[in-house]
């Protein structure tokens, strides 16, 4: 079956992952020897939209940064681990990175090769050369010397970088979740998580079902149409499905646009008003609504509505069918929690991701060892002790990158600047002796 030979190995991704990563964490092997690197300037970990930002932002201040990436190029999350259909979600307005635009000619929400060319321009104009193939696997702070001590695990060499201040920028995204279901094992068909889908292609005349309805799962489904697959979705919880656009304007813009004017609980109900008037009732079609509205929920617990591309046409014209939590899965088929047996052929983990800090982060002060988030939310969560900074947990996407971002240069520009004044002076005080 060509179409179980091209996702062998792939199953259980998740799980290797883990593995890979907890080796990582081990100390350099006998066979190789960690060489010591000594960085006047900041050392940033991630080579995603948020380290290039900061790395921008240092750079056009006359601050030159080591940016440390586990991965052989930038954007690895966009440029690996997301499907062919994938645009950014937002309008490009909201998320261009600091210092330059998008090119005029992109279309309003970019597709992610044109994201992806954006970002290695991007690189390029503010010469942000990443040391790839670096996997940053303990980063501590020296209290006896005063400086932060990163290793690294690389291809040949394993270094440990020393360096005065550490920008962490690897990422809510960094490792993919995978729920543990009974009688995975059991199940002879592949199951993979989202990073690997790239499209529907291989899926075609197959039943496939996608496990969690957040914006990837129901692109997903969407894509699996798109190819002729059969898919089925697990909708697990209540979620808030909006329209990509409203009254002409996207549902970002407007809802940034009157929450300048109203507060958040009107402009929620108004959002769910004109929703209503474009999508109907959800709830018809196992779509539950959360109690709180979107944008509350959103502030509150971080949880991102989904912003419709046609999935739910597809729902309803009976193309995608709906079903609760998987209770269980047997050689060829799964049970759902409402007693309900179906045959699948493939299973797509639409289950998200979380931060791998606590993996390598020896600091407990800026960062949760529970979710690997900062303990302060937006906008506080930017600057820890000891010089150390995180860009890009926020769960404000790339707008939140850029605010960071340009926030942590200012930052270090001081702490720079001071030093420089220090040298001159004692250069001035030496030089007159
Ligand atoms: C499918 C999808 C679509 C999205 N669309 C939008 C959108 O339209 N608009 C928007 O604003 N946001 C969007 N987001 C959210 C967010 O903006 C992106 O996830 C963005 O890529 C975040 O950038 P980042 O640099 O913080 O993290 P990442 O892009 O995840 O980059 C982190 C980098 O750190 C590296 N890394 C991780 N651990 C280590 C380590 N131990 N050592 C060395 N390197 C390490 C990773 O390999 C990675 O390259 C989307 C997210 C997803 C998943």
């Amino acid at each position: 079956m060509e179409f179980l030979k091209e996702l062998e190995g792939k199953r259980f991704h998740d799980r290797l992952n883990e593995i890979k990563m907890t080796t990582t964490t081990t100390t350099a092997t006998p066979m190789k020897k960690r060489r010591s690197v000594w960085v006047s300037g900041p050392v940033i970990v991630g080579a995603g939209p948020s380290g290039l930002a900061v790395g921008a932002c240092l750079q056009e201040k006359g601050i030159s940064s080591v940016i440390l990436e586990r991965a052989n190029c930038i954007a690895s999350l966009w440029q690996l681990k997301t499907y062919d259909r994938l645009r950014l979600h937002l309008p490009k307005k909201f998320c261009e990175l600091p210092l330059m635009p998008f090119p005029a000619h992109f279309p309003t929400y970019p597709m992610k090769q044109q994201f992806v060319s954006y970002l290695e321009d991007y690189a390029a104009k503010f010469n942000l050369n990443p040391q790839f193939n670096e996997t940053v696997v303990s980063a501590e702070f020296d209290k006896t010397v005063g400086f932060w001590r990163v290793k690294t695990n690389g291809l040949k060499e394993d270094f440990e970088y020393i360096c005065r201040w550490l920008i962490v920028a690897t990422g809510e995204n960094a490792e993919e979740v995978v729920p543990e279901i009974e009688g995975s094992d059991e199940f002879v068909g592949p199951i993979v998580h989202t990073s690997l889908y790239k499209s529907g292609k291989i899926y075609s005349g197959k039943k496939v079902l996608v496990v969690g309805c957040g914006n990837s799962g129901m692109e997903v489904c969407l894509d699996l149409c798109n190819y002729n697959a059969m898919p089925s979705l697990v909708v697990r919880d209540t979620v808030h499905v909006l329209p990509r656009e409203l009254m002409g304007k996207s549902t970002f813009g407007l809802s940034m646009w009157l929450l300048k004017w109203l507060p958040v609980r009107i402009v929620d109900r108004l959002l769910l008003v004109l929703t209503w008037l474009i999508l109907g009732n959800t709830s018809q079609i196992g779509l539950s609504r959360p109690d709180l509205g979107p944008l509350e929920l959103k502030g509150i617990t971080g949880k991102t509505p989904v912003l419709d591309v046609g999935t739910l046409a597809k729902i309803r014209a009976g193309d995608i069918k709906v079903y609760p939590s998987v209770k269980r899965l047997t050689r060829t088929s799964v049970e759902f929690i409402d007693g309900r047996m179906e045959d699948f052929d493939a299973i797509i983990m639409a289950t998200g991701y979380k931060s791998n800090v606590p993996c390598w982060l020896k600091d407990k002060d800026l960062f949760s060892e529970k979710n690997g988030l900062p303990w302060k939310p937006f906008p506080n969560g930017w600057k820890g002790e000891n010089g150390l900074y995180s860009v890009g947990f926020t769960k404000k996407g790339l707008l939140g990158s850029s605010m960071d971002a340009r926030k942590i240069a200012q930052d270090i520009e001081e702490y720079w600047k001071a030093d420089e004044l220090k040298h001159l002076c004692t250069f001035t005080r030496h030089s007159q002796l």
